[in-house]
């Protein structure tokens, strides 16, 4: 287990809180996708991960069943409707059901605007937006519109502010966010409840890798939020397994942030305690 997938444990949910729900995580074979995988499947849901890599996936799989967990996954890339369409369609017809769906999958490599290509750009965007509008409607025809459910969608805390080397990962994610309060309203007299999760930067991923990285001289990249510390990936599972819970049941259309106050700090002047 690498650093990105600390869990808590023990848990203190109730073990069956997600009891006979299916869940799809798109990116589930990695990283956060993996570890909020692992928390819902710890709580009772079967868990179809859905990505591009099969290799990866079927790794992700025989871990977390190694583990006991109900688990199984679907190859698609999000940026294709129709493969989608085949997964989320194939999850139902061998689960019975899809009740929760977690849109996680993400693409993502740090770079100045000015080093951007169109056609870089458009990836991400493709990936994260359209690839969560894909996932959501496929979801909601082939099962959701039926019973109601838990959409959360994985963004990121860029909305309000700005930040470098993330211009075309902020435009996507903030369509993202755009796209929860929609489907929210929209879906809602369904059933459906759908919320946004954005991590602060997590410690251990690909992510916060290549942005260190990225960063001239190569430093790895310092929590600068007022809790002092990077996230792990249970901080973000756990608000995760929280949403498609009945305990969120009046929960809909919210962007919440797990960035240990990172994006309410205007200034970052504070050194420590006052
Ligand atoms: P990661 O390990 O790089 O995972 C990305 C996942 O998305 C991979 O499993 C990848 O699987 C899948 N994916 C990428 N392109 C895809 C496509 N076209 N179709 C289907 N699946 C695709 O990322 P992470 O760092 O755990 O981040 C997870 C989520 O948290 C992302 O939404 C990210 O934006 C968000 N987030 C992360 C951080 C952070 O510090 N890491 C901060 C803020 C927000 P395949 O390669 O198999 O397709």
């Amino acid at each position: 287990m690498d650093e990105s997938t600390v869990s808590v444990e023990p848990s203190w949910f109730r073990p069956d809180v997600l009891a006979g729900r299916v869940a799809l995580v798109t990116g589930g074979g990695t990283g956060i996708g993996k570890e909020i995988s692992r928390v819902l499947g710890a709580h009772g849901a079967a868990v179809v991960l859905a990505s591009r890599k099969q290799e990866v996936l079927e790794a992700a799989v025989a871990e977390l069943a190694e583990e006991g967990l109900d688990v199984s996954f679907g190859v698609c890339d999000v940026r294709d409707a129709d493969a989608v369409r085949s997964v989320v369609d194939g999850a139902v017809s061998e689960r019975g059901a899809l009740d929760i769906v977690v849109n996680n999958a993400a693409g993502n490599f740090p770079a100045p605007m000015s080093a951007i290509s169109p056609n870089g750009f458009k990836a991400v965007v493709d990936i994260d937006l359209l690839g969560t509008y894909n996932v959501s409607r496929a979801a909601f025809d082939a099962s959701l519109r039926e019973h109601g459910g838990s959409i959360v969608n994985i963004s990121a805390p860029f909305e309000q502010r700005g930040v470098v080397y993330q211009a075309h990962v902020a435009a996507a994610k903030s369509g993202v966010d755009s796209l929860t309060r929609s489907c929210a309203v929209e879906w809602g007299p369904y059933g459906i409840r759908v919320n946004a999760v954005a991590p602060g930067s997590m410690l251990g991923t690909e992510g916060l890798k290549r942005f260190s990285e990225a960063v001239p001289g190569g430093a790895p990249v310092r929590p600068t939020n007022p809790l002092g510390r990077h996230g792990h990936g249970s901080d973000i599972a756990y608000l995760t397994l929280f949403l498609c819970s009945p305990l969120a049941r009046f929960v809909s259309g919210q962007v919440i942030a797990v960035d240990g106050a990172g994006s309410a700090d205007m200034l970052r002047l504070q050194a420590g305690p006052i």
